[in-house]
């Protein structure tokens, strides 16, 4: 964000830096907690919060919480140690129904200190952190004030303070009216001085102007900014408290929302080649190739497809599509329109196997209609080029010669391609293939490299829920084909549960000679190369390892349970050419089984592999297993995936694979997958190392608001097309200025 300069005086206010207001002690500890300006702690909600005069239900404390309880003190109890001087202190809090001790360690005259201000009888405030003795729960040296009849800090209490002013902040808070808002607090800042910062910080705000514009604040019902702020930190009840979050989400909505519709718009600004589909074109005579019938829903993406080729703005789809749902054909047909219409078209893959995937099948499926160039050719045909990492240097001079010259109407390479100087003549149409990190940084090295903006089309198998697609990828528009083509066999999922059953690792090899012996093709998948990667694992419930690195679990196999089939192993550290050998003898049905790494995640197409088995298959998260599972059941056999683990039968872990074993729909997964981790994770802010930039909403849960905050962007965007409001100027730089993340993702 460094650098921007902001056109609201209400923006320059939010963006100032804690540290002019709340010093460098305070402002450091607050940067721990993430928290740098104004604008971070105003929307550091608080978890939850307590009244002072309410008592607290001590049956809803769990171990392990950071807790303000209001309770009262019964049961006060000292033992020293006469020798030492020292020994402890114990009580028990109460509600009137459950109890919780509480517990302090110390020298004599300490003990006598809290005795003296914790008397039998009276009610008070009790902070820390919930642990555990004997199996009950309890607070060791919890920070405590007691209170008065009134609510008010019993005033012998207040003369002996030690720690003044945490006590103090805990005392103002509690003792005035409303609610106190518990805060994510760390050890050095505990809540009471979260709350102070947001005190000062929201009475240096007051007179704030607003972000939006009020007809906007108006038409919404909501609060203003102030208000919203004053109720979050300070409200009266939980009606208040709702208000606010209630205008801060619809604003951190609409700014997405608003940045994407001013993205669309500049997009519609900009030329693109007019595609229609050409009579007696190469298109035309692929359709009469094609071994099949394309399903309804090939036939309606192929349809949204063909509109926006023909729009002259140019196309920006996300083509979203089970695993063998044929997104392949739908884009090879858009590429052959646009080769048709004198254009060139590039199908970018993530890895060197995929790219040479695509270029079997299409070079099958195409035949004469690819010989462009040689003897015998069709008089229709284009030249089809295929560039990769570890081409010959001559091989690939001749490939960039013939996209330079625009003699290659069809060029395949992995994603890599963008990233290279590849001079197209006059690119037509991008196909991104198995991506969903795919940002407009990306989209922009393809279109600046030509005078002409090209099309642009994104395919993934990962299933984006609408609302999520709608947060992140607002800006393209989205296609998906839910349904399989016909004839698609079942695969039945099973979690093998090494805990429980060991001896079902014994089964598996069993199984996989059984579907060797039938004709059939193995996939043996592991989470590492060889022995020594460093794989963190899922650190909450770290699963002991099965032997299971690629390498070694190859030769071990060779020798062992799976003597006397063919194995071939497959990872991402050999050799280009030797990785595309491997996968070739694989399709030819030369090798049985191939024991590989998640290389083979994406795309790879073996009608005759019906069965993969996944060894400490609880490295893998969901999106991930589904898209290995979905390598099998391409062709009619019956698959079957078995989900081998050592995890503990009650992990989260466990309960992953469980999901991934009941049910096909990547959808529903995705939604899973969702619920437990944040939309950043899923989209791939955890890989590229970013946080999640949503702060306070939650793409699955509000999904009715980000689609409403759509709708009213729309209309802003139509009223003041070029942004000349600097209120909304400055909400889309909010949003741009942490660009990383939506424009990797
Ligand atoms: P994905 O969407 O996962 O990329 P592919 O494009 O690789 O799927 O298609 C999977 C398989 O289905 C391929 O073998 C493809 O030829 C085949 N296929 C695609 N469309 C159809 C269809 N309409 N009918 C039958 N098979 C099809
Ligand atoms: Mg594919």
């Amino acid at each position: 964000m460094s650098g921007h300069k902001w056109q609201t005086e209400a923006a320059r206010i939010l963006h100032t830096p804690l540290v002019d207001l709340l010093g460098d002690k305070a402002s450091k500890a607050l940067a721990v907690l993430g928290l740098t300006t104004v604008d971070d702690l105003m929307h550091h909600v608080p978890r939850r919060y307590v009244s002072g005069t309410d008592a607290t239900d001590l049956s809803l404390i769990k171990v392990g919480q950071y807790v303000a309880i209001v309770a009262r003190v019964t049961d006060l109890k000292q033992y020293i140690l006469p020798v030492a001087e020292k020994g402890r202190l114990e009580c028990v809090l109460t509600d009137g129904r459950n109890g919780i001790r509480a517990t302090f360690f110390g020298r004599r005259h300490m003990l006598e200190y809290w005795s003296a201000q914790l008397s039998t009888g009276v009610r008070g405030i009790f902070v820390g952190k919930v642990g555990e003795f004997q199996r009950h729960p309890q607070m060791s040296h919890p920070d405590f004030v007691m209170l008065d009849a009134g609510g008010d800090i019993v005033a012998r209490f207040r003369e002996k303070l030690v720690n003044k002013e945490a006590h103090q902040a805990m005392a103002r808070q509690v003792t005035r009216s409303g609610l106190v808002g518990i805060y994510p607090a760390t050890a050095k800042l505990p809540t009471w001085q979260v709350g102070e910062c947001a005190d000062i910080v929201l009475g240096w705000l007051a007179g704030l102007t607003d972000t939006l514009p009020e007809s906007i604040v108006a038409d919404e019902g909501l609060p203003s900014l102030i208000s919203a702020f004053e109720a979050i930190h300070r409200p009266q009840d939980m009606s208040h408290v709702e208000a606010g979050l209630a205008r801060l989400k619809f604003e951190e909505a609409l700014s997405l929302q608003l940045t994407m519709a001013y993205r669309r718009a500049s997009r519609n600004k900009q030329a693109a080649p007019k595609i229609t589909q050409r009579a007696g074109g190469l298109l035309e005579a692929f359709d009469k190739l094609v071994p099949f019938e394309l399903t309804a829903g090939q036939k309606a993406v192929a349809g949204d497809i063909a509109q926006d080729m023909a729009s002259g703005t140019p196309m920006q789809r996300l083509l979203q599509g089970e695993v063998g749902s044929g997104k392949t054909v739908v884009a090879l047909r858009a590429m052959l329109a646009a080769v048709d219409a004198g254009y060139q078209a590039v199908l970018l893959a993530p890895t060197e196997v995929l790219a040479a995937q695509h270029t079997d099948t299409i070079t099958a499926w195409l035949g004469d209609l690819v010989a462009g160039g040689q003897l015998g050719a069709s008089g229709l045909s284009t030249k089809l080029v295929t560039l990769t990492g570890s081409m010959s240097a001559i091989a690939r001079r001749n490939a960039l010669d013939a996209i330079a010259s625009g003699e290659a109407g069809l060029v395949i390479g992995t994603h890599a391609l963008l990233y290279e100087r590849v001079k197209f003549a006059n690119l037509g149409l991008a196909v991104i293939d198995e991506q969903h990190r795919f940002g407009v940084e990306q989209r922009a090295m393809l279109t600046n490299r030509s005078e002409i903006v090209p099309h642009v089309l994104v395919m993934t198998a990962t299933p984006i829920p609408r609302s999520v697609a709608m947060t992140v990828f607002g800006d393209l528009e989205v296609s998906t084909l839910t349904e399989l083509p016909a004839g698609r066999a079942d695969v039945t999922t099973t979690v093998v549960a090494l805990q429980d059953h060991p001896a079902w690792l014994g089964r598996a090899w069993q199984r996989c000679l059984e579907e060797v012996a039938a004709g059939r093709q193995v996939f043996i998948v592991t989470p590492r190369i060889d022995a020594k990667d460093d794989d963190p694992g899922d650190p909450e419930n770290p699963a002991p390892e099965l032997s299971a690195s690629a390498v070694e679990l190859a030769m071990s196999l060779a020798s062992g349970p799976l003597q006397g089939i063919r194995l071939g192993l497959l990872h991402g550290r050999l050799p280009a050419a030797t990785k595309t050998a491997v996968m070739a003898r694989f399709v030819a049905g030369e090798t049985d089984a191939l024991i590989c790494t998640s290389v083979i995640e994406v795309g790879v197409d073996v009608a005759n592999a019906s069965m993969m088995i996944v060894l400490d298959a609880d490295r893998f998260g969901i999106s991930q297993l589904h898209q290995l599972r979905g390598r099998i059941g391409r062709g009619s056999h019956q698959g079957v995936c078995l989900l081998v683990t050592a995890s503990m039968p009650d992990s989260k872990a466990m309960g992953r694979l469980q999901a991934v074993a009941s049910t096909r729909d990547g959808f529903k997964l995705a939604e899973y997958d969702l619920t437990a981790r944040r939309e950043g994770d899923v989209l791939g802010a955890q890989q590229s190392g970013g946080r999640s930039t949503l702060r306070l909403l939650r793409a699955l849960d509000d999904a009715q608001l980000i689609s409403h905050a759509r709708d009213v962007a729309e209309k802003v965007v139509a009223v003041d097309p070029d942004c000349t409001d600097p209120r909304l100027a400055d909400l889309v730089a909010g949003v741009e200025g942490q660009g990383e993340w939506l424009d990797r993702s």
